[in-house]
């Protein structure tokens, strides 16, 4: 069977891929397995210096990569590179690993006790098409760092960068069948990394419905698994804030990447006697957004993914408070969208809602109001509020005066049904490895 990639801009076809399967994803988890052996062997220093001249190479290729990424998924060209260079940068990070992966000695009677930190075996990372490159990475790097072998499965849509990171691997000297990348259905593909016994443990970023079948199907083996879900976060706007900052970077904190990103601030949250202010500062921006050919280093925002995408986002956008422009013709173009009303759903689109609020406990109880927790902003000049209300929001990633959530060295993940684990960070090692502690007796 074969997928035709289609380009989002333009609804071309670019190329037309082999989607594997069962058996052939068999056969390549039991290459894995095999591969496993040797793999965990390689020494610390060596392993480290192989991750990081797999970095090399993703950088050497990064201008390909990026033009990879505009034509597959129509990334803006400027956060198509910016994806590139964070695989580079996650396994630069992750390559100081294999040397620093200490365990623990601790005082016990009758001799000594030691912990080691030991790699799972093969894991499967399933990725969505809205971050092919950084979500495959946060899985990867990490994974590969702490001994285990890795297949990974693109989504459909977007396999292109992924296979490119593939041979990347090879050409930097990985080991053959250490990191496999098969392209195929999540239904076929995906599912056997779940019912596979070989397979240690899954990764899955995607949407909520699946991770639960994943984690459900996880179960019947013990397996371990990692989900990254979607997300409903709020940007919460007080009237003491720097309200012509706050309102100009609001639209990128939700548009960015056309609002199919799980960390989107897709309700912007405002206290009431500053709301007809802010959204005076708003629509301007929101305007002013601009939508057009991912190629161009100026464009802002490029199409969604795919028709059911963007038929999905249009559903849900009625009597728009005001709306940007987006081109017209072939691709899947949604303008940047305002609501005045709440939506509960993760539309994953250019589309935000703008809810007044009282006070701050009003903020917390709107703000928390949803099944999701995976980000949130916090917008005021008052170190006190903004630390009370970070710590009050059940979110896995806040941050004050400012919309980005994602750094490689710092934990990422969520609350309540926007995941289960981190990615990324110092802590990330110790979801790829099992803790084993040996006592050695010391009496005669
Ligand atoms: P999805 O179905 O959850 O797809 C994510 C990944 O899981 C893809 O690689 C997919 O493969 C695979 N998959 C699908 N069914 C599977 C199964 N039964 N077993 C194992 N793997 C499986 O997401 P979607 O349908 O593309 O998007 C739907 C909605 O999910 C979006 O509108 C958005 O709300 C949310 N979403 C969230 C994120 C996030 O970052 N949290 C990312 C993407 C989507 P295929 O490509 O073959 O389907
Ligand atoms: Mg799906």
């Amino acid at each position: 069977m074969t997928y035709d990639v289609i380009n989002p801009a333009t609804e071309k076809v670019v190329r037309s891929i082999e989607l594997a399967s069962e058996e052939q994803t068999d056969a390549a988890i039991a290459r894995a397995a095999k591969a496993f052996e040797t793999w965990r062997a390689v020494t610390p220093a060596d392993r480290g210096r192989l991750l990081r001249r797999f970095a090399d190479a993703v950088d050497a290729d990064l201008e390909h990569l990026a033009a990879l990424e505009v034509e597959n998924a129509g990334h803006t060209i400027g956060n198509a590179r910016w994806e590139a260079g964070n695989v580079r940068d996650v396994l630069t990070y992750y390559s100081a690993a294999p040397e620093r992966l200490l365990g623990q000695q601790i005082p016990v009677a009758g001799g000594i006790d030691i912990t080691f930190q030991e790699p799972l075996g093969v894991v499967g990372v399933i990725v969505p098409w809205n971050f092919p490159m950084p979500i495959a990475g946060w899985g990867f790097a990490p994974a590969l760092a702490a001994g285990n072998t890795v297949v990974l499965k693109p989504a459909e849509l977007t396999p292109l960068t992924a296979i490119r990171l593939g041979e990347l691997a090879l050409e930097a000297g990985l080991p053959a069948d250490v990191f496999q990348v098969i392209p195929g259905a999540g239904t076929v593909v995906g599912q056997r990394f779940v019912t596979h016994p070989a397979v240690r443990k899954v990764v899955f970023t995607g949407s909520t419905k699946v991770g639960k079948q994943i984690m459900a199907g996880c179960a019947d083996q013990v397996k371990r698994v990692t989900l990254e879900l979607g997300g409903k976060s709020a940007n919460v706007i007080f009237a003491d804030a720097d309200l012509e900052k706050a309102a100009a970077q609001a639209p990128y904190g939700v548009f960015d990447n056309a609002g199919q990103d799980c960390c989107a601030r897709s309700r912007i949250l405002v206290e009431r006697k500053v709301h007809d202010r802010f959204l005076e500062l708003l629509e301007p921006a929101v305007k002013a957004f601009k939508v057009g050919d991912p190629a161009d280093p100026a464009t802002e925002m490029g199409p969604l993914i795919s028709r059911t995408q963007l038929d999905r986002v249009a559903s849900y956008v009625e009597n728009p408070a005001f709306q940007g422009t987006a081109p017209q013709g072939p691709g899947y173009w949604f303008p940047p969208t305002v609501l005045d009303h709440d939506v509960r759903d993760e539309i994953f689109g250019p589309v935000v809602s703008v809810i007044p609020f009282e006070d701050e406990a009003d903020a917390l109880r709107i703000a928390n109001d949803s099944e999701y927790g995976l980000s949130g902003s916090i917008w005021t000049r008052d170190v006190g509020r903004a630390l009370r209300v970070s710590r009050g929001v059940e979110a896995g990633n806040l941050s004050v005066n400012s919309n980005s959530s994602v750094r490689y060295s710092t934990p990422f993940g969520g609350y309540k049904q926007s995941g289960l684990g981190r990615e990324l960070g110092p802590d990330a090692l110790a979801a790829f490895t099992e803790t084993k502690n040996i006592f050695i007796s010391t009496e005669d």
